[in-house]
């Protein structure tokens, strides 16, 4: 068994050097494998895979989930394994920051606005590219996941899978019904929309607050674009009281209305047009809003300021290769 033994000095070295295991239970498994071919520590188990083992069923079997196959996709570094090989199974994650010895994860966080049949201008994405874009994630391999997972992964409380992704609307557009939201319940993917309390009810392409609701009791995560969509950085020529209460109605008035038809107070923002400064991010911060989001083209890495996450706005004339350019999930770093 030497492979085995191979596999036993790596997670020793791993151990090392990794954030400590969290208090999660250890999972007890009924080994049915001949001895010789399993072992079990605190943190692991190995086994040597048998014929038809597949990340998914590993994860059913040892972690009692089989949405866990990423645990084992990642700490082996393959997503299919041959009889014979020997495979650890992490029972706990073992690197919640994403930080390691070559640099550190990125999550690409994806902004999308309206859509329509056809793109058009910069801001209505054509409801086939979208579709392309999503198919794309899931042809690749990469893990959609839900903004409470997200801002987990910043609070260090939640180790996120290497090719995470978060997903994000903004504004309030119910075309999302009709061309994203069927795309997304197929691939089984989640998404966040970012509401302006004063858009929602508007009429035309708004949102209701009924359809919020029943997308909320779905699983999607609806949160706070602040009441008017004006740009909350204090204008010059505005005077410090006026601006007081211009920002505090900003992020104060949606949560009653948040609170009335969706059944909760909305602790997550999403600046308009992504701007802020430090004044902006303190009162956010001050008014109970843990996470923040700005735009900026890059993915956000598990240290980022949780009051100016970055995300990356996708246009409508983006190529399929600006999009796969968009998705990068780590940053190399030299550390001497
Ligand atoms: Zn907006």
């Amino acid at each position: 068994m030497k492979s085995l033994a191979l596999i036993l000095c790596g997670l020793l070295l791993v151990g090392c050097g990794a954030t400590a295991p969290t208090s999660s239970t250890p999972t007890t498994v009924q080994a049915d494998r001949p001895a010789g071919e399993f072992f079990e520590s605190e943190d692991y188990f190995v086994i040597v895979a048998k014929s038809g083992d597949t990340p998914q069923s590993l994860a059913a079997k040892f972690l009692g989930d089989a949405n866990k196959d990423w645990m084992i996709e990642d700490f082996n570094g393959a997503a299919s394994f041959t009889p014979g090989q020997s495979v650890a199974i992490p029972k706990r994650p073992w690197n919640l920051s994403g930080v390691t010895s070559t640099g550190y994860q990125l999550v690409p966080i994806l902004t999308y606005h309206d859509l329509a049949p056809a793109a058009k201008g910069r801001m209505i994405m054509g409801a086939k590219g979208f579709e392309e874009q999503m198919r794309y994630l899931k042809a690749n391999g990469y893990r959609v996941v839900t903004l409470k997972e997200y801002v987990e992964f910043v609070s260090l409380q939640r180790q996120l899978p290497k090719k995470s992704v978060l997903i994000t609307f903004d504004d309030g557009y119910r075309s999302f019904l009709r061309y994203a939201y069927p795309v997304l319940k197929e691939l089984g993917f989640s998404a966040t929309l970012f509401v302006y309390t004063d858009y929602v009810a508007a009429g035309g392409n708004a949102f209701t607050w009924p359809e919020l609701k029943k997308l909320s009791d779905e699983g999607f995560s609806i949160q706070s674009h602040s009441k008017s969509h004006g740009d909350m950085v204090r204008a010059q020529g505005e005077g410090a009281a006026e601006y007081d209460k211009r920002l505090e109605a900003e992020l104060v008035q949606p949560k009653a209305l948040f609170q009335k038809y969706l059944g909760y107070a909305p602790d997550i923002i999403a600046y308009p047009y992504g701007r802020q400064d430090d004044t902006v991010a303190r009162r956010t911060k001050e008014r109970g809003f843990t996470a923040a989001f700005t735009v900026r083209r890059q993915g956000s890495q598990s240290f980022v300021d949780p009051h100016r996450i970055h995300r990356i706005q996708i246009y409508p004339e983006m190529s399929m290769a600006d999009f796969v350019k968009s998705l990068s999930v780590f940053s190399q770093e030299t550390i001497k």
